[in-house]
Formats: structure tokens, C-alpha cells, sequence
């Protein structure tokens, strides 16, 4: 536990623990990020004695694979143990297949969807991470090593495309400082280079945060997990709406810097006979006036014990058709990997059951 993590660490402050040349921090970021080694020894063109100090100070991987499910949509569930014993879960959603366009062969597509906490603070009603309260934040390398292992585990070529989203469970902003860290980590040219365009943070609306990353710039892609349009029924769903109403997130969602060719994503948990009504469509259409939009509508999933149900198919058509009508960007969330309870802290939830 005493060891140091790697992955906790920018590159200049690798430097300031006395990594030096400045190359060697490179041949470092290369060795773990593009090669996905994660044993200093193996460091062929590093010093002996670097990497006997290395290997001393830090450990690379802070992640024990626990368990591994593929669901029939090939969505793929990952559960795994931090130090603490702590479990997390990641998912690995297959967005494309391999196909030709164009005549051209075209790799399949990849969404990282990674936790940012042990459970989670903002206690949502419909949410099963919620209902196991909080334990802690995840560190910066805990957060990066769950894309990382993405990469490692499915042998992906460096230069592949893997997007990632902060989807998991927590709540992303609550852990602001070791999140940016871990957006940057994650970016870095000599690393894992995927760029803040390809990350997209989604949060449940902590207001001020938002206008703090706004300020930061790091082109990091929003979603806004609305799910209501009146505060009344927000503050049901997600309590800490009494403290950030809809009001103060749509204002700190429009002085949030966006990419031109991009939009703010709103999503939209549908909840049976709640919010799945078209007055409630309509009020949204009102709401995102003026903010580049698009709005991802979400099947409520179900547990056992949960105390709302799932839309039916027609009623989500029917919300979305009202969306589109208006000229507003539209999809509807396939459950992916229902069969797997791919959805928020679900896994986990069934293997603490399994323990006791
Ligand atoms: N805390 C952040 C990110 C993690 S929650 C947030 O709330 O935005 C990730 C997503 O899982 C959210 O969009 C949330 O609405 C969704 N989710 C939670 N419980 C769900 C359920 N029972 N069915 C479907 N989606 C759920
Ligand atoms: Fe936390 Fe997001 Fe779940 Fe709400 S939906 S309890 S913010 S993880």
C-alpha cells in the first residue's frame, strides 16, 4: 500500500521525483502507455539501477481483474479490485463493427465507460451505485488505468481510437482535482493520447464545477444528466437539485466553452409514467433554447426493489419524434448490455450480494 502509483502522475512530475533526463520520463510514458508494460524490469532501455528504484517507489497498476462478462450485444462488463479491496466496475461498449465504407476497411469502435468513485454522494433515487452511499474518490492513476487496461486487455494497436466517458459510477465533478488530472494523463502525446475532443464528462449538474471547468478549457466534451424539467420533480430524482437548481446548471452549461462542430449532450432517464409525458417534452424543447444541443433519451433499467418502471417503446418514440420535430438532435439509449445489468453499479451490487 506504501508504494507510490504510477499512473497517479503527469509527466513533469515524474520529473520532480528525480526521473531525469526528461527523455527518460518519455521512454517511461512509452514503455507503460503505448506498450502497456506494466513490470519496470521489462523496461529494456532503462538503466538497472532506475528501474530498481523504480520498481521500489511505485507500482504501475493499481487494478485486479475480478470479473469479466460479455452481454449478447457485446457490451463488456469489468469488475475490479483497487488496493483498499474496493471494488469498481468499468464497461467497454463496441459502438461499430469492423466494416467497409467507402471500400474502405474500417476498425471497429470503442467506448470506455469508467468510474470516477467508490459509489457516490449526490444519491439519486433511481440509481443502484446511490444506494450503496460513499466510500471515496478514485485517484487519478485509478481512474486512467481502467482505459488503460481497455487497451491492454482487448490488444489494441497504440494509435487506436477508444473514446472515453466519465459514465460510471460517482459523480465526476465531486472528484474535480484527480479528474482533470486524469483527463490530462489520459490526453498526454507520449501516453495514451487520446485527446479531451474523444473524452466526455457526465455529470448530474453541480453547477459551480461546471463554470470551473468551463474556465479550465481542456476541450473535454459535457452531458448533463437533466432527466426532469421542473425542479419539483428534479429534486425527487436528484436531491442535490436543491442546491443547484435547473436554472444555475442550463447557466453554467451556456458559458461552457463548445467546440463548434460539437453539442452539449442532456441526458434524459425515462421513467414510466414520470417524466415520459410531452409536456415534459415540450418544457424541454423551452429549456436547451439557444444551447447547441443534443439529447440522449435513456430506458429507466430496472432493479430488483427499484421503485419506478421502464418506458414502453412507443411512448420513447413518441418522445423523440416531438424532439425532432423541433429541430432538436435526438437518440434513444439502447440498454446496452441489459442481459449483464450493464448499467451503473449493477455488477457490483450482485457480487457484494453473492459475498454475504
Ligand atoms: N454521476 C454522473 C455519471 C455517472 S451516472 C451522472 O449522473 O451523470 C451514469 C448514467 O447512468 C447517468 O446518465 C444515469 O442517469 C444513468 N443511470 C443510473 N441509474 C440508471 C438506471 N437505473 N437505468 C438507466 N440508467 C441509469
Ligand atoms: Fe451518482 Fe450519477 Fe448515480 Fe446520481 S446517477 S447517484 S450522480 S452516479
Amino acid at each position: 500500500m506504501d508504494k507510490k502509483i504510477f499512473m497517479d502522475y503527469l509527466p513533469q512530475e515524474l520529473e520532480e521525483f528525480g526521473i531525469k533526463p526528461k527523455f527518460r520520463v518519455k521512454q517511461l510514458y512509452n514503455w507503460v502507455y503505448r506498450k502497456y508494460v506494466d513490470d519496470f524490469e521489462k523496461m529494456s532501455n532503462l538503466p538497472k539501477d532506475l528501474r530498481e528504484k523504480l520498481k521500489e517507489e511505485f507500482i504501475i497498476n493499481p487494478l485486479e481483474l475480478l470479473n469479466h462478462e460479455v452481454s449478447k450485444d457485446k457490451t463488456e462488463k469489468f469488475l475490479f479490485k483497487l488496493r483498499d479491496n474496493h471494488t469498481i466496475e468499468v464497461v467497454l461498449i463496441k459502438m461499430k463493427d469492423e466494416r467497409i465504407e467507402n471500400g474502405k476497411k474500417k476498425e471497429a469502435k470503442y467506448t470506455v465507460c469508467v468510474s470516477t468513485q467508490v459509489g457516490c454522494k449526490v444519491g439519486c433515487a433511481f440509481c443502484l451505485t446511490a444506494k450503496g452511499g460513499f466510500v471515496r474518490n478514485l485517484s487519478a492513476g485509478e481512474i486512467v488505468a481502467q482505459v488503460w487496461f481497455m487497451k491492454k486487455f482487448k490488444g489494441f494497436d497504440e494509435n487506436k481510437a477508444l473514446n472515453v466517458v466519465y459514465m460510471g459510477m460517482g459523480e465526476p465533478l465531486d472528484n474535480y482535482e484527480n479528474l482533470v488530472k486524469a483527463i490530462k494523463i489520459i490526453a498526454h502525446p507520449d501516453g495514451l493520447n487520446i485527446s479531451p475532443k474523444r473524452q466526455t464528462i457526465s455529470t448530474s449538474g453541480i453547477a459551480p464545477k461546471i463554470k470551473r471547468l468551463g474556465e479550465e478549457n481542456l476541450g473535454v466534451n459535457l452531458a448533463i444528466s437533466l432527466h426532469a424539467v421542473d425542479d419539483k420533480l428534479r429534486e425527487e430524482l436528484i436531491p442535490m437539485n436543491k442546491a443547484y437548481n435547473i436554472k444555475s446548471v442550463i447557466d453554467a452549461v451556456r458559458e461552457f466553452p463548445i467546440d463548434k462542430r460539437k453539442k452539449v449532450m442532456f441526458e434524459y432517464l425515462v421513467i414510466k409514467d414520470v417524466n415520459d409525458d410531452l409536456e415534459s417534452a415540450k418544457k424541454l424543447v423551452k429549456l436547451l433554447n439557444g444551447i447547441p444541443s443534443k439529447v440522449n433519451l435513456i430506458y429507466f433499467n430496472p432493479y430488483p426493489g427499484s421503485p419506478y418502471k421502464r418506458p414502453d417503446e412507443e411512448t420513447m418514440k413518441k418522445f423523440q419524434r416531438y424532439l425532432l420535430d423541433k429541430g432538436i438532435t435526438c437518440t434513444i439509449r439502447e440498454s446496452k448490455g441489459i442481459d449483464i445489468s450493464a448499467a451503473c453499479g449493477q455488477l457490483r451490487e450482485k457480487k457484494l450480494k453473492n459475498e454475504t
